[in-house]
C-alpha cells in the first residue's frame, strides 16, 4: 500500500482537500486503484451535528455516515464509493480508546496520546486503506500544520514514516504564495510552515502552492532552497476558473510523474488512462 499524506500550512481554506482528489485523480488515470481519508481534528464524532454556517456542506454517504464535505469531493473526483470509516475524527479516535480502556484491554497500562492513541490512529488508516483493496491511499491531514488538534495525527504519520518501506509514503504540503503589493511572490509563509512541519519530525516531497499566478522561477527555486526539496517537486496550483481544472493544471506540472517516481509506481501504458 502507498500512502500519500497531505498537510497544510499557512491557513484554511487553500485547497487541500480539491489537492488531494486532484492527486488520487490522476493516479486513477495511470490505471492505480485509488481510495481516500479524511482526518478532520474535531473532537466532534462527525459532521452531523456541526452547524454548516460555521462548517459548511455536511456530506452524507452512502453508508449513512454525515462527514465533510472533501468526501464529496473525493467521491466525485475519484468516482467511488466511501464509507464513514473514511473520515477520521479526533472524536471517533477518543471514543475507541476511552471504550477499550473501559473494557480493560489496556491491562492495567497508562492509557497515552503516545503510543495508545497514536496506535489507534495507524490501525484505523490501515485497516480503511486494506479494506478498500486500493494501491494508493490519499490522506489528508485537516487543519493547519501548527494546531495543537492535529498532532496526533501528525505524529501518527511520523511514526508510519519510520515503520514503512521509504517508498511507500509521500508527503504534500498544500501552502499559499502571496503577492506584495508591488506584485512580487513572496515565500516567507511557506518557509516558516515548512520549518514547523520539520519541527514535528515531518519533511515535505512536493510543495502544492496556492497563488494567484503561475509561480515564477525565481520564487520555484526559492521554495526549492530554502525548503529543501527539488525543483521539480514544487508544483503551482494557481487560481482556477473550476475546480475540475485543478487535476490537470497538476499533471501538467509534473507532480503525478514526480510522485511515482518517489514511491516507485511503475504505471502499465494499457492501463494508462491519461485525459
Ligand atoms: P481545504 O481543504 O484546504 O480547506 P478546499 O480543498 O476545501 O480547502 O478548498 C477551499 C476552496 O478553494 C474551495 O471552494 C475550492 O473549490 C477552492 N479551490 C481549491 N483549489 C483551487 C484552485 N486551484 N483554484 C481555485 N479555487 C480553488
Amino acid at each position: 500500500m502507498k500512502y500519500i499524506i497531505v498537510t497544510g500550512g499557512v491557513m484554511s481554506g487553500l485547497g487541500k482537500g480539491i489537492t488531494t482528489a486532484s492527486i488520487g485523480r490522476n493516479l486513477k488515470n495511470k490505471g492505480y486503484k485509488v481510495t481516500a481519508i479524511k482526518i478532520d481534528p474535531y473532537i466532534n464524532i462527525d459532521a452531523g451535528t456541526m452547524s454548516p454556517f460555521q462548517h459548511g456542506e455536511v456530506f452524507v454517504l452512502k453508508d449513512g455516515g454525515e462527514v465533510d464535505l472533501d468526501l464529496g469531493n473525493y467521491e466525485r473526483f475519484l468516482d467511488t464509493e466511501l464509507t464513514r470509516e473514511h473520515n477520521l475524527t479526533t472524536g471517533k479516535v477518543y471514543e475507541s480508546v476511552i471504550s477499550k480502556e473501559r473494557r480493560g484491554e489496556y491491562l492495567g497500562k497508562t492509557v497515552q496520546i503516545i503510543p495508545h492513541i497514536t496506535n489507534e490512529i495507524k490501525e484505523r488508516i490501515r485497516r480503511v486503506a486494506a479494506k478498500s483493496g486500493a494501491d494508493v491511499c490519499m490522506i489528508e491531514v485537516g487543519g493547519t500544520v501548527g494546531d495543537i488538534e492535529s498532532m496526533p495525527f501528525l505524529e501518527a504519520v511520523r511514526q508510519m514514516y519510520r515503520e514503512e518501506p521509504k517508498e511507500n509514503l509521500a508527503f504534500v504540503h498544500v501552502t499559499l504564495v502571496p503577492m506584495d503589493p508591488q506584485g512580487d511572490q513572496k515565500t516567507k509563509p511557506t518557509q516558516h510552515s515548512v520549518k514547523e512541519l520539520r519541527e514535528l519530525g515531518l519533511k515535505p516531497n512536493i510543495i502544492v502552492t496556492r497563488c494567484p499566478e503561475p509561480l515564477n522561477e525565481g520564487t520555484i527555486s526559492k521554495i526549492s532552497l530554502f525548503c529543501d526539496v527539488s525543483e521539480e517537486a514544487v508544483i503551482s496550483a494557481h487560481d482556477a476558473n473550476d475546480i475540475y481544472e485543478v487535476p490537470l493544471m497538476l499533471e501538467q506540472e509534473g507532480l503525478t510523474s514526480f510522485l511515482m517516481k518517489h514511491l516507485k509506481l511503475n504505471s502499465t501504458s494499457s492501463e494508462d488512462k491519461s485525459w
